[in-house]
């Protein structure tokens, strides 16, 4: 136990309205980069080369499968799913739509920042920054409902319940998700509305359907920084935080990156690296598509998110999501530890068919548990075509004509599927 020097202190506003503000106590050795480290030009270079939804259309194949092992394995949290689905359906159409809704007359010229942050403190947004939006971090599929007179964002974190989320893996956790997904769905129908009476215009991106990635301006924002998890640490809640964006012409003060020593508390954390089940957190960064990071392998990911409700617990396992930033970087510069590191309290979990994980122990999955299709969804039905025909008689007109028409069917249904596919890749391309 070493106490560590003293480096800087990091004042954010309470966890609700009204609260004092909180005092981050960083050590020396933690302080390294404000933000994450970027590079400029290959942000750029890749979003305009490489489509931010590349990676999820050309494993669109495993997205379909997960769904499937998904309704095999948590029946009761795939008829949840599409429970949210279809009650959240009506409530995104209408938030997409909140872009075309005209400003309430004259341009109100007061402190245009401080009225929107009141109003979304009020409304219960535990984390309110302001950036410019950044159209690098737009998927191209929708950039043609992105409207091109709006230039700032309102970064709006939301956190998701405590306790239930404590109980990841499991339905439990992912109700607390849906049911702030909801709760956010109907805050920023109010807050487009709060900013259109100011006399501005709003487009909403998120919860559940996104214009693209957001965390990169939440960082820009200053509301946290990237977790090896590839979540973002938000003060205040780690990674439970829940995110949106409201995109403005509303004239905003804009905030900046913030170095909470994040970057390298993770380095000696390594928590979620550790514990993850499906050893699909790398412990070295690299650099992709122009951010350094943890790049999450999908292919170790995804097999296990589909059959354990979602898994998270990567997020569940984070000291700064259980503790809190302020507690945790405390006990960093008190001590050298981290808060929690080796108790079962922080690090144990329950897998459904499995049983209890304390800290130290990790499942251990056979290879074929990671066995999923590779590639896209549409290249996966050819083949299984091609495979059919060869195996059936020429002659067996009913047998080829019940082939092609199954062949049929899953060309629709991953027609139907294509917006979701975009939406699921957020969460493995990480
Ligand atoms: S969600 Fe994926 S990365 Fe996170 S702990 Fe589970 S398997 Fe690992
Ligand atoms: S668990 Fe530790 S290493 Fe992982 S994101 Fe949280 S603080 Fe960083």
């Amino acid at each position: 136990m070493t106490k560590r020097r003293f480096g800087k202190t990091v004042s954010r506003v309470g966890r609700d309205a009204g609260d004092p503000d909180v005092e981050i106590s960083v050590a020396a050795d933690l302080l390294s980069v404000a933000g994450i480290p970027i590079k400029e030009d290959e942000v750029s270079y890749y979003s305009r080369e490489y489509p931010l939804e590349s990676f999820a259309i050309e494993q669109s194949a495993s997205a379909i499968w997960a769904e499937k092992e998904r309704i095999k394995h948590t029946p009761d949290t795939d008829a949840l799913y599409k429970d949210y689905q279809d009650e959240i359906a009506p409530i995104i159409e209408k938030l997409r739509k909140q872009g075309n809704v005209k400003p309430n007359g004259i341009k109100n010229t007061g402190d245009i920042s401080g009225l929107i942050k009141d109003k979304a403190r009020e409304l219960g947004y535990g984390e309110v920054g302001f950036t410019r939006f950044d159209r690098r971090y737009v998927y191209s599929s929708r950039r043609n409902e992105l409207r091109s007179d709006l230039g700032n964002a309102i970064c709006l974190a939301y956190e998701q319940d405590y306790i239930k989320t404590q109980e990841i893996p499991g339905i439990e956790a992912e109700i607390a998700q849906g049911k702030a997904y909801q709760r956010q769905a109907e805050l920023s129908l109010e807050l487009s509305n709060f900013i259109n009476e100011l006399g501005y215009g709003a487009q909403i991106s998120g919860p559940t359907w996104y214009f693209g990635p957001v965390i990169p301006m939440f960082v820009q924002s200053g509301l946290g920084q990237l977790g090896v998890n590839g979540q973002l640490l938000s003060p205040h809640f780690g990674s439970r935080a829940r995110l949106q964006i409201i995109i403005t012409d509303a004239p905003l003060t804009f905030d900046s990156p913030i170095d909470y020593g994040i970057y390298k508390f993770c380095e000696t954390c390594q928590i979620c690296f550790m514990r993850c089940p499906g050893k699909a957190i790398q412990a070295q960064r690299v650099w992709f598509r122009g951010v350094e990071k943890n790049k999450l392998i999908h292919k170790r990911c995804r097999p296990v998110m589909a059959r354990y409700s979602g898994c998270g617990i990567c997020m569940k396992v984070c000291p700064i999501q259980k503790y809190g930033m302020a507690p945790v970087m405390e006990h960093y510069l008190e001590t050298g530890q981290v808060l929690g590191k080796g108790s079962d309290d922080l690090e144990g979990f329950f897998l459904e068919d499995k049983g209890y994980f304390k800290a130290g122990k990790v499942p251990v999955f056979d290879k074929s548990f990671f066995d999923m299709p590779n590639g896209k969804a549409e290249e996966t039905a050819y083949g299984r075509l091609i495979e059919n025909l060869r195996k059936t008689k020429e002659d067996d007109k009913q047998l080829v004509e019940e082939i092609w028409a199954s062949y049929r069917d899953e060309i629709d249904n991953i027609e139907s599927q294509k917006g979701n596919i975009v939406d699921m890749g957020m969460d493995t391309d990480s």
